[in-house]
This record gives C-alpha cells, sequence and structure tokens, in this order.
C-alpha cells in the first residue's frame, strides 16, 4: 500500500511528516511512500532526497490524497482537506478529538480511519510513538533558546578582565516533559535554575539535573495539586496562594521564568500575575509555553512578543517545534514511523488495524463508519 505525506497547509508550519530516512524504513514495511512536492523543503528535506530514499514525488496535495492509502501529518486535516478523506484511507495526524469534535464527526462522515497521534497512551511500550512528548521536549529546549536570544546578559557567571557577570537566574514553573527540557538547557547553559511542579515526585528529577526545586511554605504536604497517572489536578485555594506568595516573594530576582503549567482538559493556571511581571527587573524575559491554553502569565499574548512599559519581554509563541522543523520533523516522522511498525507487524505493507491492541486502540479516533473516541483505558501499564 501507499504512504503519502502532503505538504502541511497550517500557515507557518514548516514540518512534515515523512523524511527520507523514515521513508527508508517505511519501505522495509512493505510501504510505497509518496510526498507532495516541496512538503519538506521548509524542515530542509529537497524533494532531490526523497527521490533518491526512493520516494515518489507528487505534484499537488489532491493528486497525494487521492494516490495514498494512508496519509501522515502533523496538524490536524484542514476542512478542504477533510473532504479530500476517503472511505478506504487511514489518516495518522495530530488530531485533538476532544477539542474538534466537528471535525471527528467530519472524518467520520467520510468513512475514514483517524490515528491521532496525541493519543498515544502514554504507557512505557507507546514511548517510542509519543509526538506529544518528543514536540515538548523540542518546545522546552527552543524556549530557553527563545529566551536566551531575547536577553541581553549572559546565561554563566563569568569573571573576566573587563569585569565581573552574574550568572542568569532561571525559574521553571511546571517539570513536565517540556519543563524538563527547559530545565536541562538552562542549567547547561550554565544558568542557576529553579522549578517548581505541584507534583513533588519529580523535585528528584529536577535536582538530578542539576536545578533546584522550589518549595513552598505550605503547612500540609506538598501534594495538593498532584493527580494520578503523572498529570496535575486542580490546586486547592489555599495551596495556590501559597505557590504565588511565592512567586512573588522569588519574582524580582528572577531573569528568565520559563512555564509550562497544564493541567489536562482545562485552561492552564494562572500563575505568574501582573504585579510580578512589575516587581521583575527590566531586560528579564518570560517565555510561556502554554500560552495556547491562555497561559501562565497574565500578560502573555498568544503567538506574540510583547514588551512591558517596565522592560519584561513576554514571549506567547505557540509554534516552538516548527521553529525547529528539521528536528521536530525527524522525531515526529520517527514516532509516526514506529506507529506504522506496529500496524504492519507482517511487514508486508499492509496495516493490520488491531483494535484489541491497546495503543492502536487508544490512538484511533475514527474506524470503520465509528466514532471510536474516547478509548477505554490501557489494560497494561
Ligand atoms: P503537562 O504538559 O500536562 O503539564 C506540564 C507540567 O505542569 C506537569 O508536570 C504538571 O504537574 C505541571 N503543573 C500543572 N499545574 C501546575 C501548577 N499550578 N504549578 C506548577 N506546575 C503545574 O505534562 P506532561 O509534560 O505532558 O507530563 C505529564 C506526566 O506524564 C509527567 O508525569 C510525565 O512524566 C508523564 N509522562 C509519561 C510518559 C510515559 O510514557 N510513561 C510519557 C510522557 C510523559
Amino acid at each position: 500500500m501507499k504512504i503519502g505525506a502532503p505538504n502541511e497547509v497550517f500557515p507557518g508550519e514548516d514540518r512534515v511528516a515523512m523524511t527520507p530516512a523514515s521513508a527508508k524504513d517505511l519501505q522495509k514495511l512493505g510501504y510505497e511512500c509518496l510526498i507532495e512536492s516541496g512538503a519538506g523543503q521548509s524542515a530542509g528535506f529537497s524533494d532531490a532526497t526523497y527521490t533518491e530514499a526512493g520516494v515518489a514525488v507528487v505534484k499537488s496535495a489532491k493528486d497525494l490524497w487521492a494516490a495514498a492509502d494512508i496519509v501522515a501529518k502533523v496538524r490536524p486535516p484542514s476542512t478542504d482537506e477533510t473532504k479530500l478523506m476517503r472511505a478506504d484511507q487511514t489518516l495518522i495526524s495530530f488530531f485533538y478529538p476532544a477539542q474538534n469534535k466537528e471535525l471527528m464527526d467530519a472524518a467520520n462522515a467520510q468513512g475514514s480511519t483517524v490515528i491521532a497521534m496525541d493519543m498515544v497512551p502514554r504507557i512505557s511500550r507507546a514511548q517510542k510513538m509519543d509526538a506529544l512528548s518528543s514536540m515538548a521536549n523540542i518546545a522546552g529546549y527552543r524556549a530557553v533558546i527563545e529566551a536566551g536570544n531575547n536577553f541581553g546578559r549572559f546565561f554563566t557567571g563569568q569573571v573576566t578582565a573587563a569585569g565581573k557577570v552574574p550568572p542568569a537566574k532561571v525559574l521553571v514553573v511546571g517539570a513536565g516533559v517540556a519543563g524538563l527540557a527547559a530545565i536541562g538547557t538552562a542549567t547547561s547553559l550554565g544558568a542557576i535554575t529553579y522549578a517548581f511542579d505541584v507534583r513533588p515526585e519529580v523535585a528528584e528529577q529536577v535536582e538530578s539535573m542539576g536545578a533546584e526545586f522550589v518549595f513552598l511554605d505550605f503547612e500540609e504536604e506538598q501534594t495538593d495539586g498532584a493527580a494520578t497517572g503523572g498529570y496535575a489536578a486542580v490546586s486547592s485555594p489555599e495551596f495556590a496562594a501559597a505557590q504565588l506568595a511565592k512567586f512573588r516573594e522569588i519574582a524580582p530576582d528572577i531573569d528568565i521564568v520559563i512555564t509550562t503549567a497544564l493541567i489536562p482538559g482545562r485552561d492552564a493556571p494562572e500563575l505568574w500575575t501582573k504585579d510580578m511581571v512589575d516587581s521583575m527587573k527590566p531586560g528579564s524575559v518570560i517565555v510561556d509555553l502554554a500560552a495556547e491554553r491562555g497561559g501562565n502569565c497574565k500578560l502573555t499574548v498568544m503567538d506574540e512578543k510583547v514588551v512591558t512599559d517596565n522592560g519584561v519581554t513576554i514571549i506567547g509563541y505557540t509554534d516552538f517545534p516548527s521553529r525547529m522543523a528539521a528536528q521536530s520533523s525527524t522525531l515526529y516522522a520517527t514516532n509516526i514511523r514506529h506507529m506504522m511498525t506496529d500496524l504492519t507487524p507482517e511487514k508486508d505493507g499492509v496495516p493490520n488495524h488491531n483494535m484489541e491492541d491497546d495503543v492502536i486502540r487508544g490512538a484511533t479516533a475514527t474506524h470503520k463508519g465509528e466514532i471510536t473516541f474516547p478509548p477505554p483505558p490501557p489494560k497494561v501499564a
């Protein structure tokens, strides 16, 4: 069968779901590979590199959707793309079925099977397909690079003939996948790094990466915002107040804040208030990785960089992985290739959509004319 990747149509999206390297692996699984002409260009993969990897270059999106049995994409399909979907076709992409009911209905009306990469269960066996994590890792890294690019000083402290330079102080709020990547990047650049999370079990990971965990002056055990499965729950008003009090106390001393705090299915909690921004030094930088969900910082503007009257830069970009399209396409295409490996146990170029498999079942949003979202919880951890 044929698997193809079209050019991403979302404005400013530079990633591509198939690279020449992933295409070679897909061919080993028995698939013929197709790419829309120019689809890899912004990620650094020319048509010629695909041709060399045995991929057929197709001239238009329409031709690609018509020829492919499986379409691999990064972003959820647009309305126009949904119209190109067919009953005998499988789409693999980010899809966010819980937030995209209309899109799921439209895809289902076409009779197509949809595998949502954002729905891959977060169990050990599926880590190689966990595109949310591979992209969050890039976002965390890039957030620190973006902060550095907007910060007028070194991260590391230096004693030079021209004077003594203090190290930058970085605070990372939320130590999930993106937060831990941000911590690793900030410490490796030499910053003094602090981190906070409502899940106290991450303190050890934070410290093992060279950062200091910020403990609250809170009478109860610091487990208030921790829910099951490694995710956070909404904090109690008392805990939230203690958290804000601590942030308020340290804000004037922090040069760079990277916020990544999210709670599944909710708007991002507001953790960095206007008075905290007001109390920061001129030249400080905030990068809000929660901007798409409303932002952790009160003054974040989604997809924009703003500079406040007191000289604090607040970055609310939502396209960090696309800003590193070569790296993110390589990792995402590998996540897709692993999904295809699990879908093709016989390596015969024909997917076996096994709904008894926890990972395949978990990620399937529509199948054979039925909406299969939400899936049952996975049986194995
Ligand atoms: P996420 O993007 O949902 O949230 C980011 C972080 O924000 C989380 O660590 C969360 O605890 C934190 N947070 C929420 N509210 C906060 C607040 N008020 N103040 C400070 N921090 C707050 O998280 P994620 O990166 O998707 O990771 C979630 C969990 O899933 C983690 O435990 C991670 O280790 C786990 N995980 C497991 C696997 C696996 O395969 N086993 C893969 C990826 C992630």
